[in-house]
């Protein structure tokens, strides 16, 4: 298995951005003819190297995607020491029945929900003052983990989108906004509304600790999901676009987002998944998602045949089967780990296989271990939303205890806990035998 060779994949969507940059810039140095071969060589090379990103690298502090750009490394170091003194920071306490100010009009290089949703984390002297003050204080704040290069990446990705969207014509124009009757299945729906634990266990299960598969989308609306990203797949080939695929794992698929879907998937997160992740994966940040990723993966005989063990750059990922016919393609777990111990090997208990169908959905969190196995036959589509917690990520670099829902962190502390009993216990015979 890919870890252990010592390597441990995150898989990212921004570093592709990168890559796409690095090309039309090669582009324009060399002639189209002769390039071909190189940037397919090229995109090897860069992959490889992205897989074998030594463990420490993975332990430095990351940010959402949508803030800092490529997911997990941050600038210099002696650039965000020097940015903002280290008083300038969140506290660990929100306060819950803060309202937030709007952002949206504000041009702050970030998104503005991240700045709602941090807002209630400032400190209590800093929540009255006016609006471009906590937004000057946050900006600071999420500066340190973002470079001139990264703010440029955001805005070509910006300019990217827009080509897209005022280029590319949607098919089914119905599934652009949410429509809870005709996209989730009775039960689902149900659950959502009644919004209370036992409700969402009734319509779920958890067939090993931490993860929940449920029904939840119409056949319908898989099929009008697959017919849209057959159509947007047609447009890319016929109009010789050069599109980002969703991230550094799989070499087809199509990026939601980036075709006119993220107002759509952003009620998905908030008004579906956030109060299911709020109950079951509290530890996680499931309570403050705010930013999401959302695309299709797509594999088969000419589309990618399987996906390598990783973790997702999401707090908690919502992975739904859309269809078609195909045989293979199970789903393999192994354990949720910290960054510390993501190479570590799994217990019994946490090894789980699962075959997916379509209007399935499976709930995990984006740091719990798992891969595809191949698509022998047929097609398969999957729905994949990455949900994430700016305020999650910035309050874990407070942090330096262990992780409760780390299964190696678990482990050990099981172990040092029966080491210190079984030397108690020795150091009491001692003296007693010395009486
Ligand atoms: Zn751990």
């Amino acid at each position: 298995m890919a870890h252990q060779n010592g390597s441990f994949p995150r898989i990212t969507y921004q570093q592709q951005l990168q890559l796409l940059q690095q090309q039309q810039h090669q582009v324009l140095l060399q002639q189209h003819q002769q390039l071909h071969h190189r940037h397919h060589h090229h995109q090897q090379q860069q992959q490889r190297q992205q897989n074998q990103q030594p463990p420490q690298l993975q332990q430095q502090p990351h940010v959402s995607t949508t803030i800092v750009g490529n997911g997990h490394v941050t600038g210099p170091q002696n650039q965000r020491l020097s940015l903002t003194p280290s008083s300038t920071r969140l506290c660990s306490n929100p306060k819950q029945d803060h309202e937030p100010d709007n952002y949206e009009d504000l041009q702050l290089g970030f998104d503005p929900r991240v700045f709602s949703s941090l807002e209630q984390y400032m400190p209590p002297d800093m929540l009255n003052k006016p609006r471009d003050v906590k937004a000057q204080y946050m900006s600071s704040i999420l500066m340190r983990y973002s470079s001139e290069g990264d703010r440029v990446r955001i805005q070509k990705h910006k300019e990217y989108r827009q080509k897209i969207i005022s280029t590319y014509q949607p098919l089914c124009k119905e599934i652009y906004t949410m429509d809870a009757e005709n996209f989730f299945v009775p039960s689902f729906l149900d659950a959502i509304r009644e919004n209370t634990e036992a409700g969402f266990r009734r319509m779920m299960a958890e067939p090993t600790k931490g993860i929940y598969t449920f029904e939840m989308l119409k056949p319908e609306f898989c099929e009008m999901i697959m017919s849209e990203v057959d159509n947007f797949e047609r447009w890319v080939h016929e109009s010789n676009f050069k599109i980002m695929r969703p991230n550094t794992m799989n070499k087809f698929g199509a990026v939601l987002d980036d075709f006119g879907m993220e107002s759509m998937l952003d009620k998905l997160m908030k008004d579906f998944i956030r109060p299911l992740s709020r109950v079951f994966f509290a530890e996680f940040g499931g309570c403050s998602l705010d930013t999401h990723h959302g695309f299709i993966v797509e594999y088969g005989i000419h589309r990618d045949r399987e996906l390598g063990f990783h973790v997702d750059d999401s707090e908690v990922t919502l992975n739904i089967c859309l269809g078609k016919e195909f045989s293979g393609g199970e789903l393999f777990f192994r354990g949720a780990r910290c960054d510390v111990h993501v190479n570590s090997d799994s217990q019994l208990e946490e090894i789980f296989d699962y075959s997916h169908f379509p209007g399935q959905a499976i709930l995990h969190s984006g740091r719990h271990r798992h891969g595809a196995k191949a698509t022998t036959s047929g097609k398969r589509m999957n729905l994949i939303l990455w949900c994430r917690s700016s305020t999650f990520r910035e309050m874990i670099k407070y942090q330096r205890e262990f992780a409760g829902w780390c299964g190696e962190c678990r482990r050990k502390k099981r172990e040092r806990e029966r080491l210190s009993i079984a030397a108690t216990k020795q150091e009491l015979l001692k003296r007693r035998m010395a009486l």
